[in-house]
């Protein structure tokens, strides 16, 4: 079946009697992710604050933004930071991101982001370069955090009025999907997948169906997107939690809330006894 008809693909996999796939509405991220966390391992817990789709890098500091940014350790920002693409709006963000009170911040760009595609004639190595200083930031690559967390970030989207980070869906696109490696617990990507924070405003199923398939192999705990500004939310087939953080709404004026969720982390670092030092020979200073 081709998976470059989203919609006909959705009534397919997700309604009727056989449907294969399912999508449950969570109505409160961090208690849903508390659930999940067993108290008993005796593991670190971080919480991780979700925004994308900012688009207003401009306004960010002229205008009221609607919410306070909540207390959290890592910043997860879903792509398209920008409106027009330019570099200098990256400028804006990044000084805008530095001031945000996380100690990461993982950023991924997104269809709006043209300066920031290398296959785009505006590229600017030097705003990238800008987000790498104050940010992690991913293009279809991962970073592990806390020794234990491995997150996945990728800008592209399925080609939609040859935007930047686009690729066409069905074997173009389903290759970009295959490297996304199987042990990532956190996906950040600027799309949805088909099924999950997907739906436009005219009823239309946006989300990419090659990406559904990868995530349903892989099974992150959580993927984190943007781009369809009016399907905020967050869903679940039981395994991963599918969060569309879009701060933006369909007016591109800033509305809803950064999503939070906490994540179990490796088991906090135990001192070594001092037996265990002078074997080793730390005390010495070796
Ligand atoms: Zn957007």
């Amino acid at each position: 079946m081709s998976s470059t008809n989203p919609n006909k693909l959705y009534q397919k996999l997700f309604t009727g009697l056989k449907k294969k796939f399912c999508c449950n509405e969570v109505d409160n991220l961090l208690e849903y992710s508390r659930k999940r966390i067993d108290k008993n391992d005796n593991k670190n817990i971080v919480r991780f604050v979700c925004i994308s789709d900012i688009h207003t890098p401009s306004r960010i500091r002229k205008e009221r933004i609607p919410w306070q940014f909540p207390q959290g350790d890592v910043l997860l920002v879903a792509g398209d930071l920008t409106m027009r693409g330019s570099a200098r709006e990256v400028s804006q963000v990044v000084d805008w991101l530095r001031d945000t009170p996380y100690s990461h911040r993982v950023v991924i760009a997104g269809n709006h982001d043209f300066c920031l595609d290398p296959q785009d004639d505006d590229y600017s190595p030097e705003a990238e370069a800008a987000l790498q200083r104050e940010c992690i930031y991913l293009r279809d690559s991962s970073v592990v955090l806390f020794d234990s967390v491995k997150i996945y970030g990728s800008p592209v989207t399925p080609e939609f009025h040859s935007m930047a980070f686009n690729v066409a869906r069905g074997s173009d696109i389903e290759q970009v999907w295959s490297s996304i490696p199987e042990d990532t617990d956190i996906l950040l990507t600027h799309g949805p997948p088909l099924g999950h924070g997907d739906l436009v405003h005219n009823g239309i199923r946006a989300g990419c169906a090659d990406l559904l398939m990868r995530v349903n192999q892989v099974r992150p705990a959580y993927h984190v997107f943007g781009h369809i500004h009016e399907a905020y939310g967050v869903t679940t087939d039981g395994y991963t939690a599918f969060v569309n953080a879009a701060c933006c709404n369909l007016r591109y004026f800033l509305e809803h809330q950064p999503l939070v969720f906490e994540f179990a982390v490796a088991e906090p670092q135990q001192k070594p006894s001092l037996d265990e030092q002078l074997e080793s020979g730390l005390s010495l200073g070796n």
